[in-house]
């Protein structure tokens, strides 16, 4: 590790494999760790690393290196967590892009600022969750969202960003759009609302209500519910390699949704506000008979057939093999193209 300027921290030839969740091989030609805005602003004005091109990475759980990137590699690792305005109508707490989100939820209820537990246990820090706008058991991310801090990538430049400014959408903001890969999130803040409302309206969680008789759990007990839940589900990435969601719930119109159930009449699908249809993308894949399937060493996850694997030693190249096929064969049956969650290198 090299130090320049105001201890600019940079490794050459950095390997990447404990920086993804997949647990793919991949160097980084130099990687530098970002702890402030102000090593973003050392990077831009770099005389080597200035002009060349960038990749962001938080926690690792949503990017597939299917080669070494050709670029320099920020690991977004600003620290720092505090409530920093108490309103009528919210608590407001701001956090530090490379603070672990599961562990920001834990903390915010044990201040007693509830409004988080909905969203236990995704992994990856707090940077990342505007980028794709982490959403699960009812509540996402723009919920609970009041600004974010982040630093241009071509001017040094910091600037903040209000809700409207991120075009939230489903899986979707900005950053995957007009800032894709352009500015370096640093800081979040959050507003968790007063009085709290708990969120239950999510099967999962009606059903746990029904089991236990409570129907009425605070926040805490929806957090170790939500938690309990997806450990039975989803596999833990420091076991076994993977991204959470594979691919998108594709969104359809109601003619196309009437096309795909006249395919397939158990196929499951939810009617969505604005009259469009939300698919199931594991259920299509499942119907494709996926699940439990293994090419090379990337596989489908037996119990959750959106969840691609890393069976041990998987390649970037065979994930890919695995994502297209996948895709071709719901393509061929439904006539559906699904689109990959994670940001594909
Ligand atoms: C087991 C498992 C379960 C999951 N469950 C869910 C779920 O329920 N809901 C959900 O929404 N997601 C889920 N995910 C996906 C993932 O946890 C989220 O997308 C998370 O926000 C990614 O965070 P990260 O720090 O790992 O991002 P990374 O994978 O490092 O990066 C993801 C994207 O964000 C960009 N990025 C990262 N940090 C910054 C930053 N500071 N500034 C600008 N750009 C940045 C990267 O360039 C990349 O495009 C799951 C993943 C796993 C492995």
């Amino acid at each position: 590790m090299t130090r320049i300027a105001d201890a600019l921290q940079i490794e050459r030839q950095a390997a990447l494999r404990a920086f993804n969740t997949f647990g793919l091989s991949a160097t980084a030609h130099a990687l530098v760790h970002i702890r402030d805005e102000a090593d973003v602003q050392s990077v831009v004005n770099h005389p080597e690393l200035g002009r060349l091109p960038k990749l962001i990475l938080g926690g690792g759980s949503n990017i597939i290196l299917t080669r070494d990137p050709a670029a320099v590699v920020l690991r977004v690792e600003v620290p720092g967590r505090a409530l920093v305005e108490q309103r009528d109508d919210a608590f407001i707490i701001e956090a530090g892009a490379g603070e672990n989100w599961h562990d920001l939820v834990a903390w915010t209820l044990a201040q007693g600022w509830p409004g988080l537990e909905n969203l236990a246990l995704i992994p990856g820090t707090v940077g990342a969750a505007p980028i794709q706008n982490i959403g699960a058991y009812g509540v996402e991310l723009a919920q609970r969202f009041e600004s974010l801090d982040a630093v241009d990538l071509m001017t040094g430049r910091k600037v903040t960003l209000n809700a409207r400014a991120c075009s939230f959408g489903y899986r979707d903001s900005v950053f995957k759009h007009d800032l894709r890969g352009k500015s370096v999130i640093t800081r979040v803040r959050l507003k968790l609302p007063r009085p709290w409302r708990p969120v239950l309206g999510y099967f999962d969680l009606e059903r746990r209500m029904a089991e236990s008789g409570n129907t009425a759990p605070d926040a805490q007990t929806i957090f170790d519910w939500v938690c309990s839940i997806r450990r039975a589900k989803l596999p833990d990435p420091q076991k076994i390699g993977n991204v959470g969601s594979f691919f998108k719930n594709p969104v359809v119109t109601e003619d196309q949704c009437r096309d795909i159930i006249a395919r397939d009449p158990r196929v499951v699908h939810y009617a969505l506000a604005d009259g469009s249809f939300k698919l199931a993308a594991g259920w299509l894949i499942d119907a494709c008979g996926w699940k439990g399937k293994t090419i090379g060493h990337a596989g489908v996850y037996e119990q959750h057939a959106l969840v691609l694997v890393n069976r041990g030693g998987a390649s970037g190249a065979e994930v890919l093999t695995l994502a297209r096929a996948i895709q071709e064969s719901v393509y061929g049956r439904f006539g559906i193209r699904l689109e990959p969650e994670p940001l594909m290198i």
